[in-house]
């Protein structure tokens, strides 16, 4: 069987990079000298080189799939603070960032909430999730992904860049409804949507309520096809509460003015009477 094949060690570097395998051509060294120095059947150490290549192999698709999904970087679960937004079962979103069946049916999350209610933030979480448990995202403001799409209409290739979406498990809509519809033809965004009816599933974030969609689409009877094909297979969470970004800065003042050191109290007049000023705020809730 070897008839005609010379072993040379000194190639093996060679032979592994032709193979692509750069896991095993960066660990055979050291897992070689290991397996001689412990009598490794050598069937144990071929195993363990393909298990490591595989491995890394994983790892390098899901490096290459989250920068593919131009999520938010920084915007993950880990991040996000779930007792600011009390209507969002933490645990429904941990049991959606798992995936399966969802995706399998093709089945859209639609956000609602107004400007800073963390829409963005979720979004981007539940897409990183999903790409690390092996799914495909795209992340994209909905007007960027309209663009591209009347770009692509207008070259007759409409529905051959729609094809190409499917890669995606997943694609986020981000801010619906900044699409305005003298803006552009955006019958495209009706086409992305009907196509993926049932098939891909689609995550929309949207800072009103479907009755104000009908400035995203054409006409009337298109905003409800949309909305209809939307919602058939949905889940629907409302994240009615007000801006993290302006809580967040009303907390960090009232922090700074309830704070004051002992020393700052009795020696800085002005530091003094902050917490004064500051608690004829009217209160934010
Ligand atoms: P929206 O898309 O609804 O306008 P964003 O997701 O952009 O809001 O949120 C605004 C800012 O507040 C972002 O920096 C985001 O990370 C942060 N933020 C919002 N909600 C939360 C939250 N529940 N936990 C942590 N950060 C949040
Ligand atoms: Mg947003």
């Amino acid at each position: 069987m070897m008839d005609g094949i010379t072993i040379d060690v000194a190639r093996l570097p060679l032979l592994l990079t032709e193979l692509r395998l750069p896991t095993i051509a960066k660990l055979w060294p050291q897992f070689t000298e290991q397996a001689d120095r412990e009598g490794w059947p050598a069937a144990r150490l071929l195993t363990t080189l393909a298990e490591l290549e595989l491995a890394e192999r994983a790892q390098r698709r899901i490096q290459r799939h989250l920068i593919e999904a131009r999520l938010l970087p920084g915007k993950t679960l880990d991040t996000f603070d779930f007792s600011a937004v009390p209507m969002v079962s933490k645990p429904q979103i941990m049991a959606l960032a798992a995936g399966d069946s969802w995706l399998d049916k093709g089945a859209n999350i639609l956000l609602f909430g107004p400007s800073g209610c963390g829409k963005s933030h979720l979004a981007s979480a539940l897409g990183t999730a999903l790409v690390e448990t092996g799914y495909r995202v795209l992340f994209t403001r909905t007007t960027d992904l309209v663009q591209r799409l009347q770009t692509a209409r207008q070259s007759l290739a409409l529905e051959a860049t729609i094809d190409k979406l499917d890669k995606y498990h997943l694609i986020a809509l981000d801010d619906l409804c900044y699409v305005r519809k003298d803006q552009a033809e955006t019958s495209v965004l009706f086409e992305l949507i009907a196509a993926r009816y049932e098939r891909r599933s689609l995550l929309v974030t949207a800072n009103q309520p479907f009755g104000d969609w009908t400035s995203v689409f054409p006409d009337a009877s298109m905003t409800l096809a949309a909305v209809d094909r939307l919602i058939h297979h949905a889940i629907i969470l409302e994240m009615n509460v007000e801006s993290y970004r302006r809580r967040s800065a009303t907390s960090r003042q009232r922090q700074r003015a309830m704070q004051p050191s002992d020393s700052e109290r009795d020696n800085n007049s002005v530091i003094a009477s902050a917490p004064q000023t500051k608690e004829k705020e009217p209160s934010e809730t």
